[in-house]
């Protein structure tokens, strides 16, 4: 469930700092520290989950609840109507760097391509 090895399960224990915006008994929400855009949030699952192909078809609850928190932490930061995007890297080529699953939420000013 935890590996102590990854930042993004010491941040869901409390074990290193963040700014916390949202949490339930199965997903948390903080701010990226290094943010893209104006509005820059990470949608992280209480488990560690390293990646699409670990989360098979067992976690397709989780992973619409992850989308579903993502929806509202957009809208509770104001971002709802502007728009915004959701976005998930898996795997090097998408440049994902912690292997913690996660959802970025970001927005606040127009967004570039994809790619
Ligand atoms: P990814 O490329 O999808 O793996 O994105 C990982 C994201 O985690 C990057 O946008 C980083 O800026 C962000 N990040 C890394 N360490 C922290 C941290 N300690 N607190 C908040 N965000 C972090």
């Amino acid at each position: 469930m935890t590996n102590m090895n990854c930042i993004f399960c010491q941040i869901v224990n409390g074990d290193l700092p963040s700014t916390m915006l949202y949490e339930d008994d199965r997903v948390v929400v903080f701010k990226d520290i290094a943010p893209k855009a104006p509005v820059h949030l990470l949608v992280v699952p209480r488990a560690h989950v390293k990646n699409l192909e670990e989360a098979g078809g067992a976690q397709g609850a989780l992973l619409g609840h992850m989308i579903a928190v993502a929806a509202k932490v957009a809208a509770d930061a104001g971002i709802a109507a502007s728009g915004y995007r959701v976005a998930l890297n898996n795997g090097l080529d998408a440049g994902q760097v912690v292997f913690h699953l996660h959802l970025h939420v970001l927005g606040g000013r127009r967004l570039g391509d994809m790619g």
